[in-house]
């Protein structure tokens, strides 16, 4: 659970800096988040309405979509988050707000937080741009090796071999 205390936020701008483990967002079973996140609060009260600008830091694991290998980046997301006292302003069908109470001193933010780091996964994730990924036919990781499947297979004579020692 991470929780922010806006008991003391009047106008003017608010900035805190919280440290959460992935286990403390339910991200501790995904592949991804394994690193400790650092998140970065403004906090400002505008009228009736409570703006949380929130700056998330980390490192991540990935599985290299061409090598298979592990590897790990920085990543840094934002996201805002609008809690209101204000009912109405809910309807609006904005993303994130969230009607609090005039008596709310304390507001949870581990699962928009949470949804903001999931959706930030890439669909496609390459280790580097220059990852030769692996061989198709014999599964040699190309960054580390060389295999001769492809500059042999362009003489059939040498195909004609091969079959011949298998
Ligand atoms: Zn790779
Ligand atoms: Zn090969």
């Amino acid at each position: 659970m991470l929780n922010l205390n806006i008991a003391n936020v009047g106008e003017g701008l608010k900035k805190s800096d919280s440290i959460a483990q992935p286990a403390e967002l339910d991200l501790d079973k995904t592949e991804e988040f394994h690193y400790p996140l650092h998140i970065a609060f403004s906090v400002e009260k505008i009228g009736r309405n409570i703006f949380v600008d929130s700056e998330i830091r980390t490192k991540v694991d990935f599985l290299c979509d061409r090598c298979g290998e592990l590897f790990n980046q920085h990543m840094t997301e934002s996201a805002r988050l609008i809690y209101t006292y204000d009912g109405d302003m809910a309807n609006k069908e904005e993303d994130d707000v969230y009607v609090i109470s005039e008596s709310t001193t304390i507001i949870d933010v581990s699962e928009p937080i949470r949804q903001t780091l999931l959706v930030a996964v890439p669909q496609k994730k390459v280790c580097r741009r220059e990852c030769k990924g692996l061989c198709d036919r014999c599964g040699a990781n190309l960054n580390v090796e060389s295999c001769n499947c492809h500059t042999d297979s362009m003489d059939p004579r040498w195909e004609a071999l091969r079959n011949l020692i298998k």
